[in-house]
């Protein structure tokens, strides 16, 4: 489940990824992956794989979360936008390493119980919504960091202007189902200096009404 062991496995996994950052090895080490996956799951909730959360959704791999969580290279007086709560893992992490997580997730079921595990964790710097993720969070804006973790056709207009000057949106860019790429973005002024990461697999970035299941 989540012996002391398998957390040490899945450390040595997030550094042969080429994560070696110490502020966030110790996010990975302190939050415990086990509270953010169904039950049933308990068992491989240190394993490096992604897993099923409700509302067909999934859990990503740490791995992943981990070369995500670098490459928005957060710092701890940063505000940071999330699109795509899920099981509140990525959030967590986030929360961890800056000063507040605005996260916004579409279905309602996965925000709420998102926000358990925060409150029985004791984290207390993450904002929850559930809304449309490309309409961005106006009232918070502008974000010095944004990260998304569902994949996108290209990145939504509505956060590129969200993103403060010098921000750093990393996201996912593909078609739903298919060969994806994760980019980093960085803003210069009015424009965006672009670097591909990794080829990813994410599910999709979904445009439009909320889903209160
Ligand atoms: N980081 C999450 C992974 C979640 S999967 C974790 O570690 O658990 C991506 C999530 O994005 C899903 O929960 C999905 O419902 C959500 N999502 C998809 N389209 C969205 C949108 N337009 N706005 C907000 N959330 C969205």
């Amino acid at each position: 489940m989540n012996r002391p062991t398998d957390k040490a496995r899945l450390l040595l996994q997030i550094r042969q990824e080429g994560v070696t950052d110490l502020r966030i090895l110790a996010a990975f080490e302190s939050v415990p992956r086990h509270m953010f996956v169904p039950e049933m799951f308990f068992e491989h909730a240190c394993d490096d794989t992604s897993l099923p959360i409700p509302c067909g959704q999934t859990i990503s791999q740490p791995s992943l979360v981990a070369v995500m969580t670098s490459a928005l290279d957060v710092g701890d007086r940063m505000k940071v936008l999330e699109i795509g709560t899920g099981s509140g893992y990525q959030t967590a992490i986030l929360a961890y390493l800056c000063r507040r997580v605005y996260t916004i997730e579409r279905h309602r079921l996965l925000s709420l119980e998102a926000n358990r595990r925060f409150h029985e964790l004791g984290i207390h710097n993450i904002s929850t919504s559930v809304n449309d993720g490309y309409q961005g969070w106006p009232a918070q804006a502008p974000f010095q960091r944004i990260l998304v973790t569902a994949a996108a056709p290209e990145p939504p207009p509505t956060l590129l202007k969200q993103l403060a000057n010098d921000g750093i949106m990393v996201i996912p860019i593909g078609p739903a189902d298919k060969k994806q790429t994760l980019y980093r973005l960085r803003r210069e002024g009015e424009s965006f200096r672009e670097d591909r990461l990794i080829d990813v697999r994410f599910v999709p970035l979904v445009e439009g009404d909320i889903s209160e299941t």
